[in-house]
């Protein structure tokens, strides 16, 4: 639910998490399912870590979001940068989903997964002139425009190709979204959107230079927001920018607002689509405007898992052979990921206090400090919930370790949808030039 809903403390139990998630079950003997398919069969198969994702998830959280849309004008725009793997890209696609974009890479990777280039936003702060004019050929729905400079450049692009860009302001609304300080956009100190002062002026300029077709508003205020306040705050500022630029004779027809819904990493607390859609409907009630949004981490978040095995029981340390490498979050923001045992037995035991880290020759490879655990041992598998979203993209090949291999479940099947990186892969493009073996 969205609201207010203190901290649970102590910690969930496995029990909880697992009944908080309806794609998890714990089968006695299986022991872990994901969408009713063993993960024990994906780690057997991929050995770890490997990345397993839900399809069915996915479907049904875009469903279910969709369903609460109806009546608005509303079209959902995929947020590609919380998960670009073509399989998640086309089960979305299939669903119902445009994309939005925000790099030339994301939009290839759109295209390529079958979404039309009319069903893609590009936002971003520093779009170049290369990728502008990439999608200008894909006939992009619109770039959402970030500064005045950005205007001319998308301008003068566009120009040249004898093209006329659909463009839409983002204007900053100065709104905290209450979330981590390095995943909220909206603040007036924050390096995204347009000062809400200017919008008026450049939307004007916008209107009056050759290659660009205003045709709304976009904004987004942050990520992993769990209450309705801040988008009140911004929808409302919003709508009075739509009334005041239709009152200055320009047409605003459509309006993009952003991604940001949270889900229930720790507390069963996520965003509600229900609850969200009626903060859209009162915000812009008879307003006729087409509107976007642009959910990433609550359609994929919860419909992916990374697996790992206990390489080793250190003292209170239970070392992992995943770590930040793989799943940057705990990391990078302090982020809180369920752990569930894979095994029946072991998630029945009773929980003591246990610190989760990874291998990596960093303290912050860290993904859980004391937190109750049954007693685990070598060889045990563990599942770190709620992986799909900002899991696998971030991933790098820190302390030259590959990238994991990902699984996708739909249904009874699961099928590998990557493959595990090979250590030669590590140095390709490298070359060591011939003067380093010259002389002595
Ligand atoms: C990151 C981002 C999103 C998606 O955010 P989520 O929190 O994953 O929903 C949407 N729009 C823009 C412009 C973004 O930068």
């Amino acid at each position: 639910m969205f609201g207010t809903v203190p901290l649970a403390d102590p910690d969930p139990t496995i029990a909880e998490l697992i009944a908080a998630r309806p794609h998890l079950r714990m089968h006695a003997q299986d022991g872990l399912l994901f969408e009713g398919v063993p993960l024990n069969a994906i780690a057997d198969a991929l050995a770890t870590p490997v990345w397993a994702y839900g399809a069915g998830t996915m479907r049904a959280r875009l469903a279910a979001l969709t369903a609460a849309l109806a009546g608005l004008d509303a079209h959902v725009h995929y947020a590609v940068k919380a998960n670009d793997h073509l399989a998640v890209l086309r089960v979305l696609a299939r669903g119902g989903a445009g994309a939005d974009v925000v790099s030339g890479g994301e939009l290839a990777r759109a295209l390529r997964a079958g979404i039309p280039g009319g069903r893609v936003v590009f936002s971003g702060v520093g779009k170049t002139a290369a990728e502008i004019a990439a999608a200008l050929d894909a006939g992009i729905a619109q770039f959402n425009v970030e500064s005045a400079r950005e205007l001319d450049a998308i301008s003068d692009v566009a120009a040249a190709m004898g093209r006329t860009a659909p463009v839409a302001l983002r204007v900053n609304p100065d709104v905290d979204a209450g979330t981590h300080p390095k995943i909220t956009t909206g603040r007036a100190g924050d390096k995204f959107g347009i000062p809400y002062g200017d919008a008026h002026m450049l939307y004007a300029r916008a209107a009056a230079l050759p290659g660009l077709r205003p045709v709304g508003l976009a904004l987004h205020i942050g990520s992993q927001i769990v209450t309705l306040a801040p988008y009140r705050a911004a929808f409302a500022r919003a709508a009075a920018l739509v009334r005041t630029l239709r009152a200055a004779g320009h047409p605003v027809a459509r309006l993009d607002c952003g991604g940001g819904l949270g889900i229930g990493y720790r507390d069963p607390t996520e965003a509600v689509p229900a609850a969200f859609a009626g903060v859209l409907r009162a915000a812009f009630a008879g307003m006729d405007l087409e509107l976007m949004i642009e959910p990433g981490r609550w359609l994929v978040g919860p419909a992916g898992v990374l697996l790992a095995t206990v390489v080793r029981v250190k003292d209170g340390w239970v070392v992992l052979d995943a770590a930040m490498n793989d799943l940057a979050r705990p990391a990078m923001y302090d982020a809180w990921h369920g752990i569930v045992p894979l095994a029946a037995v072991r998630a029945q035991a009773a929980a003591v206090p246990l610190d989760v880290v990874g291998p990596v020759c960093e303290s912050a490879d860290t993904f859980a400090r004391a937190r109750p655990l049954p007693p685990l041992a070598d060889g045990d598998r563990v599942a770190i919930l709620d992986a799909g979203a900002y899991g696998a993209v971030m991933s790098s090949t820190y302390n030259a370790r590959p990238l994991a291999p990902i699984a996708l479940i739909d249904g009874a099947r699961w099928a590998p949808i990557r493959a595990r990186q090979p250590v030669e892969a590590l140095w390709h493009g490298e070359s060591v030039p011939a003067f380093l073996d010259e002389g002595s």
